[in-house]
Parts: C-alpha cells; sequence; structure tokens
C-alpha cells in the first residue's frame, strides 16, 4: 500500500478518502512546518507527499525521497517546486487550481473595499475611543462603482475576479501574454499593454504566477507610471511586487494605497509597511474558507489515487513527465 506523507494538518476530508483507499497515511503532528531535516527525514520511505507553499521541493528533496513519485501540492501555484528536475526524475506534480478561485477573487475584492474605503483605521479608530460623532470629513474614501478595473494575469483567478466586478459597472481592462476571448466577450474586458492598464486603472488587481518573468513585474518605474489617485492589491505570489518600491510609492504618494495578501519573504515583510495607514496587509489567506481548503484536500488526494490506479492525475501540472513512462 502507498505511504504518503502530509506535511502540514489539513482539512481531514482528502485525507479520509486516502484512508478509505488503505494507504498509508503520516500527518505532520506539529502545529508548524516541519523543518527542513524534519521533512527529509520522513519522505525516505514515502511513495507519495501533499506538501504546502513553504515545502521546497528540489534536487535534494527528490535525492532523499528515492521512492516518492508524486508531489501534491496544496496550491495553485508551484514556485515552490523545481519542476524541471521533478520531470526529469520521471516524478509527477499536481496542483489545485479552481477550487479556490472563489476564495481567492473574493479575498481581492475583501482588500480593495477594505483600502478604498479604509475600513481597517477606521474600525481601529473606534475601537481606540477616538469616535466623537458624526463627521462630514471622516474617513473619506474612493468610490468603486464605474472606475477603471485592471486585471494583470487573466487566467482562473483572474477571470473569477473581473466576473465579480459586474455589479459595480466598471471598465475592465487586463493584460495577460495571452488574449482571453471568454473574458473579452463575456466581461467584457479590453486588451491592453501593461503600460497602458497601469496608466488608466483606478484599481489593479494582480493574478500571475510567481515565475522569472513574473517577479518584480511592479517595481519603481510600473508604480510611477500609476495614477497618484490608484490602488494596487496582490493576492498572487509576493515577490512580483518590488517591496521596498512599494513603501516608497505609499509613503511618497505616487499612488493612493495597496492591499496585500503575499509578501516578498514571508513570514517577513518591509518593516515599515506596517507604519503606513495606507495599506491593508492580510496574512497569505487568500483560499482561506472552508469551501475552498475543502476542495483543495479532496483534489490531493485525488489526483494521489488516480496516479496509484493508474490513471493520468486529473491536475497533473508537468505533463511532459507522461513521457518518461
Ligand atoms: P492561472 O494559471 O489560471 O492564471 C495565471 C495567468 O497569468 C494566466 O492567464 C497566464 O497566462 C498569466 N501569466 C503568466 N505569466 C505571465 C506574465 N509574465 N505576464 C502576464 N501574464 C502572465 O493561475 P490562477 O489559478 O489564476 O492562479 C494565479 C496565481 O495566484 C497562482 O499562481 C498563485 O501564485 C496565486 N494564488 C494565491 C493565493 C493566495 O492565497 N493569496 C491563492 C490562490 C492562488
Amino acid at each position: 500500500m502507498p505511504k504518503i506523507l502530509v506535511t502540514r494538518k489539513i482539512i481531514e476530508d482528502g485525507i479520509n478518502l486516502l484512508l478509505s483507499k488503505g494507504y498509508e497515511v503520516e500527518i505532520n503532528p506539529h502545529n508548524r512546518p516541519l523543518t527542513r531535516e524534519e521533512l527529509l527525514e520522513r519522505i525516505k520511505d514515502k511513495d507519495a507527499v501533499i506538501t504546502q507553499l513553504v515545502d521546497r521541493v528540489d534536487k535534494d528533496f527528490f535525492d532523499v525521497g528515492k521512492n516518492v513519485k508524486i508531489v501534491a501540492n496544496y496550491a495553485v501555484g508551484y514556485d515552490n517546486i523545481d519542476l524541471e528536475e521533478a520531470t526529469r526524475r520521471g516524478v509527477y506534480i499536481t496542483n489545485t487550481p479552481n477550487v479556490l478561485n472563489n476564495a481567492t477573487a473574493e479575498l481581492a475584492w475583501t482588500l480593495l473595499f477594505s483600502v478604498a474605503r479604509r475600513v481597517i483605521v477606521a474600525d481601529r479608530f473606534m475601537r481606540t475611543g477616538q469616535y466623537k460623532g458624526w463627521d462630514p470629513l471622516l474617513f473619506l474614501g474612493k468610490e468603486i462603482t464605474g472606475k477603471t478595473l485592471g486585471i494583470i494575469g487573466m487566467g482562473r483567478i483572474g477571470f473569477t475576479f473581473a466576473k465579480m466586478s459586474k455589479g459595480f459597472n466598471m471598465r475592465v481592462l487586463y493584460y495577460d501574454i495571452y488574449r482571453n476571448e471568454t473574458a473579452e466577450k463575456e466581461i467584457p474586458a479590453e486588451y491592453v499593454d501593461l503600460d497602458t492598464l497601469l496608466k488608466e486603472s483606478d484599481f489593479i488587481s494582480i493574478h500571475v504566477p510567481l515565475t522569472s518573468q513574473t517577479r518584480h513585474l511592479i517595481s519603481e518605474r510600473e508604480l510611477k507610471l500609476m495614477k497618484n489617485s490608484a490602488i494596487i492589491i496582490n493576492t498572487s505570489r509576493g515577490p512580483v511586487v518590488d517591496e521596498k518600491a512599494l513603501v516608497k510609492a505609499l509613503k511618497e504618494g505616487w499612488i493612493w494605497g495597496a492591499g496585500l495578501d503575499v509578501y516578498e519573504r514571508e513570514p517577513d515583510f518591509e518593516p515599515e509597511l506596517s507604519q503606513l495607514e495606507n495599506v491593508v496587509m492580510l496574512p497569505h489567506i487568500g483560499s482561506a474558507t472552508e469551501e475552498a481548503r475543502r476542495g483543495m484536500s479532496i483534489l490531493c488526494a485525488e489526483n494521489i489515487i488516480d496516479f496509484f490506479d493508474g490513471r493520468i492525475p486529473r491536475t497533473l501540472v508537468n505533463k511532459e513527465v507522461l513521457n518518461k513512462r
């Protein structure tokens, strides 16, 4: 029977599926990620691993985990995994697309509203007893309705986020390396180059994966192109935005505000961010709904079961691995 390691406690639906097949399942007993040493020790005798985005899956991982045939990443992004190395060694890599689209898109909207209406500072104002009565100039924010929305990366989450704008009667622009004709028809979204999107959008939301091309895609030059009334939201991966440049932009008023779920060096972040009132910061909770996390748990298990039953895992990332068989 296959031996599976789950590197962090997850919602149990997926685990129960694995157990119902008779697989042996070992779960990280700690309420923290496994240290590198613990991870390498525990994968030695495993056939499959359910990994988290903090687990680095690289050459050393495969050297030690010689029996590991499939790694099911508990995330849609897989920038923690050396895909080429996995493929070279014939190891299958899967992710969890779609089940977290609504959760992540809804969190991007949560951030946008929170920044635009200054919700977090206003809440703090109440809790600290500063509210002395209605004030016509208190916490003036920005309206969303009728404005221009810029989406960087019109993939699964970008498109879900864009569809949710329909009630707000917005002009929607997008930039991507590929055209998304469905989004162009259904939203309707307008395809533009990155500079045009930056110059014309009131609100910008980032939904690209982290790759060598998207690292620091938003840097000083791009932030300077944005309107000084603009808000930028990042629920993709921290390194897509140059965090030092973002601090400068927020401090010096090149842009109006930012909403962040992800950071360049998690769990660390530029310390000055926490001093700024025009930024809302969340601890990487994009997919943190019961529905999405249950879906992710089940999908990881289904991918592993597909593999051991001799089928192609349903959300296989490195399809080239099939040529290795
Ligand atoms: P996706 O692959 O469906 O969409 C990504 C889009 O980005 C695609 O349309 C792709 O063509 C485009 N793209 C890729 N490289 C680009 C580039 N260099 N320039 C412009 N566009 C580019 O992925 P998805 O399922 O929508 O997820 C997007 C990302 O969101 C994930 O990779 C992950 O890093 C992040 N994410 C974060 C959380 C969170 O908890 N905050 C949750 C889920 C996903």
